[in-house]
């Protein structure tokens, strides 16, 4: 591991500082190069990730009084280093911080009302959980970090002993506690007895280095955790591998993985509480997956323990998969999942009697899941978590594959992983929003690019759902996906091609691991009085207006049936297909097959919980109804422009955004199929009957 120093860098960032704050003290260079290594420390994900890790500072600063004191900056709880501004070291009165040493024990909300009541700026955010320890030790600059190939090496039954053989005398060994108040008193008791010249090792959770200056504290770091690596080289032996089979597809896979992690609500009936997945896949995954001693490895815990808030104490190992056996996959996983979460429950049980019963449990739901020949997923309730859990995931499958590979694994006991998990202060670093009435699940738009299906994709992404943009356009979908959110997936489809639609369904099987919701939106007008229409026309409307519907409907379905946990299929019908226009049927009547299409949907699959609703809209502003022709025909009716957009009942004119609305509602409604909500202001001729 190198050094990512760079002085200009250095001094840029001092620069930087300085523009930003008017003053160019030594006390504001201490915190603007502190701020410069902790984001070099973020940035690497061998050492910190995802909220993990935490520097500090020891300076002086005004207070709201005015008065000079001595304080300690450290990093708040959970942010992120890769990225942190000085706001994300709130700073904290350092006296009585370290007056709380003579206390034997503290509560853990006495100490965060302690914390919150010293700092500086009232507003600032909780410091970390490991706050404490950067109190009680002397050293002006603290750098903490969870580096993987440290915890390899002392991650052993002889983590001591091999602590010593590679760091020596410069780091001081301190033995597992659980990361707070009494680590914190462990760590400086062990640090004046043997006054180590570089920093600590915590026993199964990291690594601490410290210093006069952030380049010495940052630069030990990088020193020490280049000799974890040097011993792992230097002493590596393989791990015996399992011979490669042939295996099915991720996108065949994964909604079989994604349906087995779903539990059903036992509140409201036809709900799921569901999860979406992040595959990956490489050499050092797919030697951890096929080694033939994964049943052990996949369960011998966690590498460090707050890692558990993502990924739970132990991933989900599921059967390799062959191909042309799915049915058979899918029955093994069914089984094991339903093992893993009973033995979830029962731990739960064993260990919140142990601490007094005081404990509401989390849900039994895996958060990895490794398959052999194929890789490993991890699972979230939104796509954003799903990729921290994987990102850990590979951190863990690095870490124990190495342990391994230079002795034996061995993580924390159980117990000390369950006062992690159940830590109130881990659990805050999750934060405490309200969840959104689509979390977990997965919506598909085709037509994205449009009017309409943009509006839906917009609602849909901020109803919680996370959203796949297909599209004939590739480039405006993917347009379309970036201002709707940073994990909506843009996708080519061109919905008359059949191999276009199956290729744009495995790739969102493939990207979120499944589907719940789709809304086939994709359409276009032709005109032609019937009776002389060319059949060319007619055909090509066909195609579109209603074999797309079917194309997409039936690779949704096949998604949904995998998954077993049910499924929505919404469509775009418009009113053509209940009330023609003139020389509009070209248009109306694939559309009236649409409708029959949504009703034989939701016959057909009603058992299985899949249900089918369809949107009658009107004289939406679009691609099909473009200014040009809203100016055409208010002209030729005589009327102004809003007169014509607003002809119906209520006088109001329809919007994309109302047509989404629509389409939301028959989302969230679990007890309606087979329904034809009507979107266009009221009108009489167009009404359902
Ligand atoms: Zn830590």
């Amino acid at each position: 591991m190198k050094s990512g120093w760079v002085d200009r860098d250095a001094e840029a960032a001092i620069a930087q500082f300085a523009k930003q704050n008017g003053a160019k003290s030594a006390i504001d260079r201490d915190l603007a190069l502190r701020v410069y290594t902790t984001r070099l420390l973020g940035r690497d994900p061998k050492l910190v990730l995802r909220g993990g890790g935490n520097t500090s500072l020891k300076t002086r600063m005004r207070d709201l009084f005015g008065e000079d004191v001595e304080v300690l900056r450290v990093k708040s709880s959970g942010s992120d280093m890769a990225a942190i501004e000085p706001d994300g070291l709130p700073a904290v009165r350092l006296a009585p911080m370290r007056k709380l040493r003579a206390l034997k024990a503290i509560d853990d909300e006495e100490l965060v009302s302690i914390e919150r009541a010293n700092l500086i700026d009232p507003a600032a955010p909780n410091p970390s959980v490991e706050m404490m320890l950067h109190a009680f030790l002397p050293h002006k600059f603290i750098d903490h970090t969870h580096a993987t190939a440290v915890l390899s090496v002392i991650d052993q039954p002889d983590g001591e002993k091999k602590s010593a053989e590679v760091f020596g005398g410069r780091l001081a060994f301190v033995p597992y506690l659980m990361p707070g108040f009494g680590l914190a008193k462990k760590a400086i008791e062990v640090f004046e007895a043997s006054k180590p010249s570089d920093g600590l090792i915590l026993s199964k959770h990291g690594i601490v280095t410290f210093g006069d200056t952030a380049r010495e504290a940052y630069e030990r770091m990088i020193e020490m955790v280049s000799r974890a690596e040097d011993f792992i080289a230097r002493n590596r032996k393989a791990i015996a591998v399992a011979a490669p089979q042939s295996v099915p597809a991720v996108a065949q896979i994964a909604p079989l993985v994604r349906g087995v992690c779903a539990e059903k609500d036992d509140q409201v009936d036809g709900a799921w509480r569901r999860l979406v997945l992040e595959f990956r896949a490489g050499d050092i995954i797919r030697n951890f997956v096929d080694a033939k001693d994964v049943e052990r490895l996949s369960q011998s815990g966690l590498i460090t323990p707050d890692h558990t808030i993502r990924t739970k104490n132990w991933p989900l190992l599921l059967p390799p998969p062959e191909r042309g056996k799915l049915a058979d996959f899918a029955r093994a996983a069914r089984e094991r999942a339903g093992k893993f979460a009973a033995r979830y429950h029962a731990y739960f049980a064993q260990h919140n009697k142990r601490t007094g019963g005081i404990k509401h449990e989390l849900d039994p739901l895996p958060r990895v899941v490794l398959v052999p020949g194929l890789g490993l997923f991890g699972l979230g309730r939104s796509k954003q978590d799903a990729v921290i859990a994987a990102d850990i995931a590979e951190a863990w499958v690095e870490g124990v594959g190495d342990a391994e590979a230079i002795g034996r694994f061995e993580s924390i006991s159980e117990a000390d992983m369950f006062d992690c998990e159940y830590w109130p202060l881990e659990q805050a670093k999750l934060g405490k929003r309200k969840e959104l009435p689509l979390a977990g699940q997965v919506a598909a738009i085709t037509g994205a690019a449009g009017a309409i299906g943009a509006a839906t994709a917009r609602v849909f992404a901020a109803a919680g759902a996370e959203v796949a943009l297909l599209d004939v356009n590739l480039s405006a979908a993917r347009e379309q996906a970036n201002a709707v959110s940073a994990t909506a997936l843009p996708v080519e489809c061109d919905v008359t091609d059949a191999a276009s639609v199956t290729s744009a369904f495995d790739k969102i099987a493939a990207a979120f691991g499944g589907l719940d919701i789709v809304i086939s939106n994709a359409g276009a007008a032709w005109q032609g009085r019937i009776g002389e229409v060319d059949e060319e026309i007619l055909h090509k409307s066909f195609e579109l207006n209603f074999y797309g519907h079917q194309r997409v409907a039936q690779a949704a379905v096949q998604i949904m049936l995998a998954q077993g946990t049910g499924g929505c299929l919404l469509f775009n019908v418009s009113k053509q297909a209940v009330n023609p226009g003139p020389n509009f049927g070209p248009y109306g009547i694939p559309k009236a097959a649409a409708l029959a299409l949504m009703r034989q949907y939701a016959l057909d699959y009603g058992a299985d919980g899949i249900r089918a609703n369809a949107v009658n809209a009107d004289r939406i502003r679009s691609g099909l109804l473009t200014p040009e022709m809203i100016a055409a025909r208010a002209k030729a009716r005589g009327l102004s422009e809003k007169d014509y957009m607003g002809g119906n009942l209520l006088g109001r004119e329809v919007t994309a955004d109302d047509v989404a609305q629509a389409f939301l509602h028959q989302a969230l409604e679990l007890k309606t199929t087979a329904d034809v909500t009507t979107v266009d202001g009221g009108n009489i001729a167009a009404a359902m009957r």
